[in-house]
Parts: C-alpha cells; sequence; structure tokens
C-alpha cells in the first residue's frame, strides 16, 4: 500500500528526501563531502553554533544531566526552565512566560486552551501548519481567509452570530513568503468586532522591530495584543517555543496546554543555552544590522536579475516558480553550482506556487551572498526563467 501512495507522490514530484548535513549550521555546511553555501535555515542572528551559547548548554548539562525526568508539572521544572521564562518575560517585557518543546507544541498546546466548542477561529490562508493543526484541534468553528484580506475577514466577522467567542488568527511573518501581516489593521478589526488576536511570531522574534522582540515591536502593538507566540529555534538559535503574557494567562495555560502538560520537560542544557542567547541578541543588536544588509544585498542582486520575489518584507525571500518539477530542477541546478536552498512544493505551499525558500542570516558575508546571486542567474537562465 505505501509503494502505491509513494508512488503517486512521485508521480507528483512531491517525494521529499532528507539532505544529510554533516557540519554544524553554518553559513557554509558539508553535504557529501562538498562545502556548500546555506541559504536556508532559519538561524537568522548565527547563534546556534555561539561558543557562548554551546558552553552555557554543556555546564547546565553536566549539572542537571541531559534529561528532565518529567513533566514541568510533575518534577521536571529544573531552575533553568524556571531562568529561561523570566529571561524571556524580560524580553518580551511581559509579566511572564511559559516555554514548550517546540514552536509547534506551543501552538497546538494554547491554541485549545484558549478556544474551544462552540467558539469561532478565523484564520489566514497561509497560517503555519502548527496553528492549522492547533486550529482544528480546538473543536472550535474554524473558517479561512484569504491572505491579508482584510475585506474577507471583515465579511466573516460581521457574518458571524452575535456575541460568539471569537479568535482571529495569522502569522505575524508568513514562513513561505516572508511577507508581514497587517496586524494593526487586524487588530482594529478584532477590537471592533469584539474577537482577540493570535499572532504566531515564530520568525519574528529576534528579526523584527527596533530592537528585535518581533512583529509586534515593528507595529507598535506590544501593548495592546495579549498573546505573543514565539519560538526560540530559528533567530534565538536553539530549540521550543513559548507564550509571554499576564501573570494570570500564563498560569492557565501551564494548567490547561496539554502539549505543555503531557510531556516532559526540555532540556535544562536547552533551557541555559536560550538565557544566554536571548542575552546575547539584546547585547549585540549588530547582528540584527548586518542581518538586514544582508537580506537588501539579495533581494537587490535578485530583483536587477528579473526574479520574482512577491511581497518578502523579512530575510524569508521566495522565488516563485509554479511547478513542482521545475522547482526541483532550479533547486538541483542551484545546488550543483553550490549553494543549497531547497524548493518547496505542496501541500507546504499552494498548488502551482512551487518555489525556492531561500533564508539569508546575519552570518552570511557580502561575497557569500554575491556567489549566490551569480548561482540564482545561472540556475534561472538554465530553465529558461529570467
Ligand atoms: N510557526 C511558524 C510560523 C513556523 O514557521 C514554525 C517553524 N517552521 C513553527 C511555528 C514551529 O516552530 P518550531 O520549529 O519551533 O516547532
Amino acid at each position: 500500500m505505501f509503494d502505491k501512495l509513494l508512488g503517486d507522490l512521485d508521480a507528483q514530484h512531491l517525494t521529499r528526501h532528507l539532505t544529510e548535513v554533516s557540519t554544524g549550521v553554518a553559513p557554509t555546511v558539508t553535504i557529501d563531502g562538498r562545502e556548500i553555501l546555506l541559504l536556508a535555515s532559519n538561524d537568522y542572528l548565527g547563534l546556534a553554533g555561539h561558543p557562548d551559547i554551546v558552553h552555557a548548554a554543556t555546564e547546565a548539562t553536566r549539572r542537571y544531566g541531559v534529561g528532565s525526568g518529567a513533566s514541568r508539572l510533575v518534577s521536571g521544572t529544573l531552575s533553568p526552565h524556571k531562568d529561561m521564562e523570566r529571561a524571556l518575560a524580560r524580553f518580551k517585557r511581559t509579566a511572564s512566560a511559559l516555554a514548550f518543546g517546540s514552536g509547534y507544541l506551543a501552538n497546538l498546546g494554547a491554541i485549545p486552551a484558549l478556544i474551544g466548542r462552540g467558539g469561532l477561529i478565523l484564520a489566514d490562508r497561509l497560517c503555519h501548519a502548527s496553528l492549522i493543526d492547533a486550529c482544528r484541534l480546538s473543536g472550535a468553528d474554524f473558517r479561512i481567509y484569504r491572505h491579508n484580506d482584510l475585506d474577507h475577514l471583515k465579511a466573516l466577522l460581521s457574518r458571524r452570530k452575535a456575541a460568539r467567542r471569537t479568535m482571529v488568527v495569522t502569522d505575524g511573518v508568513f514562513s513561505m513568503d516572508g511577507d508581514l501581516a497587517p496586524l494593526a489593521e487586524l487588530f482594529g478589526l478584532t477590537r471592533q468586532y469584539d474577537a482577540e488576536l493570535y499572532v504566531d511570531d515564530a520568525h519574528g522574534t529576534g528579526v523584527m522591530g527596533q530592537t528585535g522582540r518581533g512583529t509586534l515591536e515593528h507595529f507598535h502593538l506590544e501593548e495592546t495584543v495579549p498573546f505573543h507566540m514565539g519560538t526560540l529555534s530559528k533567530a534565538v538559535g536553539c530549540a521550543g517555543g513559548y507564550i509571554a503574557g499576564t501573570e494570570t494567562l500564563i498560569t492557565f495555560l501551564l494548567n490547561t496546554s496539554r502539549s505543555f502538560m503531557y510531556t516532559t520537560a526540555p532540556p535544562p542544557g536547552i533551557a541555559a543555552a536560550v538565557v544566554a542567547a536571548l542575552d546575547i541578541m539584546q547585547r549585540e543588536p549588530e547582528r540584527r544590522q548586518r542581518l538586514w544588509a544582508n537580506r537588501e544585498r539579495l533581494c537587490d542582486g535578485l530583483n536587477r536579475l528579473g526574479f520574482t520575489i512577491g511581497a518578502s518584507a523579512s530575510p524569508i525571500i521566495p522565488i516563485i516558480i509554479g511547478r513542482a518539477d521545475r522547482a526541483l530542477t532550479f533547486a538541483e541546478q542551484l545546488f550543483s553550482k553550490g549553494v543549497f536552498a531547497p524548493a518547496i512544493r505542496p501541500p507546504t505551499v499552494p498548488e502551482s506556487t512551487s518555489r525556492i525558500r531561500v533564508t539569508v542570516t546575519s552570518a552570511h558575508t557580502a561575497e557569500q551572498i554575491d556567489h549566490a546571486v551569480t548561482a540564482f542567474r545561472l540556475a534561472g537562465e538554465s530553465i529558461r526563467l529570467i
């Protein structure tokens, strides 16, 4: 049976393979013995291999061991977990914060805790899979509005039954397009229709806003939106997810989020690493400046060559190709020219919008970016995209 199912996927050019990388996350990695420029990681600030963060993880692992031994609510809450949450709350300027094993688990735990049967969730069509799964799991009525389409959302809000508890769910930075949600307008609509706004800021944390506190900071909405969700696995360079907010919200979530309650606490070494990473992130704003300068250089190069990069306004840059097989060929061409930027295909992105998803980090050099632009030119010419 699985042969047939895999065969079907293959026929549509939708089979995935794992590419083994034998070095750590860095601007260049080794794949099959070859050094390749990596344009695909979400380690936006180049922190995953930072010696001070590795040291913090190692020291905490020596002291507390590798595993946490139990759920946080049983006996797994170790001092590094509490230190991590205090550091997160300070960073996000909220009263409190709760850490989860991953960003996926944060959404999966928080949304069903915040809204359930009888409620209504309206989510952007391009929301991340973890949000979609969380919305389905919640048992609330779940509708999709067209991507960033405020008129569509307004129509859905105005048609709902009066006094029905409603939550609008969106990414802050969309993970496959790199564009931003119009959060000010979304917040205005939720206020007008007495709904709540839940923003997944996985790709905004550490990247967006004057001081890197995220997309809510970018739009000056930190004080007004109650749920601040993000990950620790992208710009923070570690692993995990979080919700930051009021004491009451956090106490409520730790009593009701099943993906927090019924899973073993994250390794203490990771929690200590997060504390070190948040500290470096805030002390070294130049990392964010380099990230944005690199992003501008790459976008300029791609624009000059005539590539379509959509509405990207972040270090995620999609090069939309269309057919899955063409996107695969493009990725292979790039790889042959020393650049690893994989093809992203359905169901990760909608039909006919297969693409190369490029991410740039603060660790790339100007020469590496220029090399990437050359590789894109050659690959683009070879499939007659430009
Ligand atoms: N939300 C968004 C928007 C994401 O892009 C991702 C990761 N791809 C997640 C949540 C899940 O985060 P994590 O990788 O920490 O599980």
